[in-house]
């Protein structure tokens, strides 16, 4: 390899300075090496030094205390500057040395490999030494040379991945990574608090990042992050791990609320990119852990959670929440396991329950709801998993698995029912399907089912952002003759008079006013004239959780049309429905 003279000491430098190694963290991936190097070649002691301006300065050392050591004593400034390996079989023979730091210390033998990048820099050298004389036999030497060569890879590798952030040159995710594992391996027990930063939501930088390029977004980060360090100056680990984010690894006793505090002030003023000052919405998420609590990734994990928890709650600050974390790994393992439920045989399954016509007490329809066996969690309520399953793609196929099972059903059971309708659950979000009211159609006809027996229903408050398309197909679909029911109706903020643009013909009133409905007079007053004026409107009513006979009295006398709760019939397998009658006094 072609070496660069030492005049060119400053570029020297600068290349070992890139690297950020120097007063770096004791790393493993180093530190294995020296192990290695000190048991093959006999010698007590042995590091990876790096020779700085004016010291050289140990990123590993096995067997010795001093961390660095002035560079114009110390043999690796001349390995470094040497071809081959440099050699001192006794450093008290020798007039560059003897009165050395080294020296006074004990040492007498020295051998170092210079370090050399591929541009050709020496950046230190891999060296064992002795405290007696001796000299090295070949193999020694070769194994020397080859360590030296580990040594150079790992810091290859180290740069490959990308060690800091290209904007800020802060040390980025992989480097915290390192550092977590290589504190955690040292010292198990500490408990340590990590903060991470999020400057603002990436939506109000992509706002001036439309109109300004990625200049601005660039330019609002480095400010951004100036100001940041300026309030963490105190504490060394400080790390940029995302666009908008850095975080800061604190060390034991490290007081994390002052800190906070300070971050608080700190970003409150606006950051002038482009010469636009734009206020921040940063938030802080806190984590404190021992390494066996948490490994490296899942540290960066929980401050996510953490940080997401603030935004959620509109704080600037938010701990680390265990059981809220469990929540959302719960979610989101039961919506990755949806797909596989779908497909199997035996983990999904309708229950229905009746609905009848309050005034005479036959039956009126039934409604088709869904269960979840899961193989590992049990029975998982469709009140858990269907609020997720909404907010994703998955929910076409969901649908899809329901309306199709409860339309076959629906005719077997009319074999042995006098049903005369079945009412199925969608979302909101199937409106927006373009195919929705085509597909079905086919299924309903294709069971050769009439289209005005089947009802959907449609939770209230999710029509509320309906777009077009979603009213053109629900216009559709009432075209078609199929019965549209509005769902959970009075918990929204809709009114009355806005259901007009949604061609419903049922409204299904919400069963939190009808559960306690005889124990309170304001939800009698509510439900009777909300039963009034959907009549006036030209809607049906449907009372759901009807849970005793006094409440099931009042609705009847207020000519509430339909009803449906524990106190009629409980929902129930498509078997035990197939054998169910109404059984109520009229
Ligand atoms: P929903 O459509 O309003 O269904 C009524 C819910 O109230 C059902 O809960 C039912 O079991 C329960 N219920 C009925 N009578 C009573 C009563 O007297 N007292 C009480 N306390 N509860 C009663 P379930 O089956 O747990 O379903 C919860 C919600 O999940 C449903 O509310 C519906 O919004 C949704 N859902 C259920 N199945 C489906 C489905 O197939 N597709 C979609 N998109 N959503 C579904
Ligand atoms: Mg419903
Ligand atoms: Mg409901």
């Amino acid at each position: 390899m072609k070496r660069i003279p030492i005049q060119n000491e400053e570029a020297r430098l600068n290349a070992l300075r890139n690297l950020r190694l120097l007063d770096t963290e004791p790393s493993e991936s180093f530190d294995r090496i020296t192990r290695l190097a000190s048991r093959l070649l006999n010698a007590p002691v042995s590091t990876v030094s790096l020779t700085d301006h004016d010291r050289q300065w140990f990123k590993s050392r096995f067997g010795v205390a001093l961390s660095e050591i002035p560079r114009h004593e110390a043999p690796c400034h001349y390995a470094i500057q040497a071809d081959e390996l440099f050699i001192v079989p006794d450093l008290l023979e020798d007039p560059r040395f003897k009165d050395s730091v080294l020296a006074h210390a004990g040492v007498r033998f020295y051998a170092g490999a210079p370090l050399i990048t591929r541009s050709g820099y020496g950046l230190g050298t891999i060296n064992v030494i002795d405290n007696k004389p001796r000299t090295i036999n070949p193999d020694e030497l070769a194994v020397l040379t080859d360590m030296a060569a580990f040594v150079m890879t790992q810091v290859e590798v180290q740069n490959a991945i990308g060690g800091t952030n290209p904007i800020t040159g802060y040390p980025n995710d992989h480097q915290l990574f390192e550092y977590l594992a290589d504190v955690g391996a040292r010292y198990p027990n500490q408990r340590r608090t990590a903060l991470i930063i999020e400057l603002t939501t990436a939506r109000i930088l992509g706002e001036g990042q439309r109109v300004l390029g990625s200049a601005y977004a660039e330019e609002f980060v480095r400010r951004a992050f100036e100001i940041m360090r300026g309030a963490t100056l105190r504490f060394p680990r400080f790390y940029h791990v995302g666009f908008l984010r850095s975080l800061i690894v604190l060390d034991e006793g490290d007081d994390w609320r002052e800190l906070v505090g300070n971050l608080d002030i700190a970003l409150r003023e606006p950051i002038i990119a482009a010469g636009i000052p734009t206020i921040p919405e940063p938030v802080v998420g806190v984590y404190t852990f021992t390494s066996q609590e948490a490994e490296p990734r899942d540290v960066l994990r929980r401050l996510y959670n953490a940080l997401d928890d603030g935004r959620v709650a509109g704080r600037f600050m938010a701990e680390y929440n265990e059981t809220r974390d469990r929540a959302h790994v719960r979610s989101f393992n039961l919506l990755s396991e949806l797909p596989a439920a779908l497909r199997s045989a035996d983990q999904l399954h309708l229950v229905y329950q009746p609905v009848i016509q309050m005034e005479g007490g036959v039956l009126a329809g039934a409604e088709a709801l869904l269960r979840w066996r899961h193989p590992k969690l049990g029975d998982v309520s469709p009140g858990e998993f269907i609020p997720l399953v909404e907010e994703t793609a998955l929910t076409r196929q969901l649908t899809e698995w329901v309306i199709n099972t409860a339309v076959a059903q629906f005719a077997g059971l009319r074999g042995s029912v006098d049903l005369p309708k079945i009412s199925i659950n969608a979302s909101a979000r199937n409106l927006e399907e373009e195919d929705f009211p085509d597909r079905l159609r086919l299924c309903i006809e294709s069971h050769g089912v009439a289209l005005g027996d089947i009802q959907l229903e449609f939770i209230e408050t999710a029509l509320v952002q309906y777009s077009t398309r979603v009213l053109d197909h629900l216009k559709d679909l009432a075209t078609m003759g199929i019965s549209i029911a509005i769902d959970d109706f009075g918990i929204g903020y809709s009114s009355l008079s806005y259901l007009r643009h949604l061609n419903a013909n049922v409204l299904k009133i919400d069963q939190s006013f009808i559960r306690g409905l005889a124990g309170s007079t304001h939800d009698q007053k509510l439900v009777r004239a909300v039963i009034a004026m959907a009549h006036d409107l030209g809607y049906q009513v449907v009372a759901e959780g009807i849970e005793d006979r006094e409440s099931y009295d009042m609705l009847r006398d207020w000519k509430c049309d339909m009803g449906q709760g524990y106190f009629i019939a409980h929902p129930m397998s498509v078997d035990q429905f197939a054998d169910w009658r109404p059984k109520l006094p009229a």
